[in-house]
């Protein structure tokens, strides 16, 4: 009988797709294999979580399960009966959601654990890519210069002729309660299973050399300060018949000028004379993508919130966007002219100009409590 996938997540139906991100993450750190090293009931459980969150976060899949339960993914295509992500699936679908949390690696070493034959994994590359509030909002494709290792043109592996391509070497010993055998990774080549059988002269001692390569890493919408990124094969080759390494991109949000980011919400601080404030005015204003003009009503209100639905960042995992919300502050001029003073002195009894806030002039707390709601 296969568990629930409300269940495993330990979260309701209801459960907002936040909140189904929330606790996979946790899930995910929780029995990360980094954490849980040769536990298999935690390596299962990892899996499992993956895989509920896998269909969890895809509204499609969901939509399915939440009709036909298991039943939906039996057969063509689907998960079927007990078939399981492998880890390095769910390390390159799912790693930036709680690569963070370690070193953004995936398992170094050796790629795929079951299996006969061992294959060494080249090392992790890592950058950091710098990107504009737009660049974010919008998703984009990052061309980036990394030095990689590559097999240098010519070298010749062969397989290792003192572990035989194994990897691993046998030890027998003699102990008191008879023979016994271990493994021991090969000293000749280090487990690879492989080594040298002619290189060029430029190749180091596994027969790699430096290069340079540009690799273009496509950024999604909705990436946050600190989070990896991860291009797989794009770190460094392995020599002989390895695997290469990955490309770890950390990316890192810069400033903007006007703008300032909170979560998928952007805000914005619009100033405004008092005579727009009082006869109203049109203003336009810069977005992440591209110009809205929006309209004050006469009589606005310092301090009055405008919220553009949808002009804030991208939900990087589930649908929609986060607003944009637009500050208003009315300008007061440091200096007046004799005739400004004038009038603002007559106007000091003018009961028009008292102020006399409504139940709709909301206080700047019930502001604040509104936006979190
Ligand atoms: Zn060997």
């Amino acid at each position: 009988m296969k568990k629930d996938f409300y269940e495993i997540l330990g979260i309701t139906k209801s459960a907002t797709p936040e909140e189904i991100k929330k606790a996979y993450r946790k899930k995910a750190i929780e029995f990360h294999p980094d954490k849980n090293p040769g536990n298999k009931e935690a390596e299962e459980n990892f899996k499992l979580a993956a895989e509920a969150y896998e269909v969890l976060s895809d509204p499609d899949k969901k939509a399915r399960y939440d009709q036909y339960g298991h039943q939906a993914f039996d057969g063509a295509g689907g998960f079927g009966g007990g078939h399981h992500m492998n880890m390095d699936d769910i390390f390159s679908q799912f790693g930036d959601i709680f690569g963070s949390a370690f070193g953004g690696g995936g398992f170094g070493g050796f790629g795929g654990s079951s299996g006969g034959q061992r294959r060494v994994k080249g090392s992790n590359l890592r950058i950091k890519v710098k990107l504009t509030l737009e660049e974010i909002a919008n998703g984009v494709e990052k061309k980036v210069k990394v030095k990689r290792k590559i097999q240098a043109p010519g070298v010749k592996y062969k397989t290792c002729p003192t572990c035989n391509g194994q990897g691993q070497v046998l030890k027998v010993t003699n102990t008191i309660l008879g023979r016994m055998q271990t493994a021991t990774t090969c000293h000749v080549c280090g487990g690879a299973g492989q080594t040298i059988e002619s290189k060029p002269n430029n190749a180091d001692a596994y027969g790699m050399i430096l290069e340079d390569e540009t690799v273009s890493i496509k950024i999604p919408a909705g990436v946050v300060d600190g989070m990896q990124l991860k291009v797989t094969g794009k770190g460094n080759d392995a020599p002989g018949n390895g695997v290469a390494g990955d490309l770890i991109v950390a990316v890192e949000e810069l400033e903007h000028d006007f703008l300032k980011r909170e979560g998928e919400n952007l805000h914005f601080d619009l100033y405004i004379s008092f005579a727009e404030a009082a006869l109203g005015v049109s203003k336009e204003i810069d977005t992440v993508n591209g110009k809205v003009r929006i309209k004050l009503e006469e009589g606005i209100q310092s301090g009055k919130i405008l919220r553009l639905k949808g002009k804030g960042i991208p939900s990087l995992n589930s649908y929609g966007s986060g607003d944009l919300l637009v500050h208003v502050n009315v300008w007061t001029p440091k200096t007046l002219t004799k005739e400004q003073r004038q009038f603002f002195e007559k106007s000091l009894n003018d009961a028009n100009f008292i102020p006399n806030p409504e139940k709709s002039d909301k206080s700047f707390f019930e502001k604040v409590k509104d936006m979190f709601s």
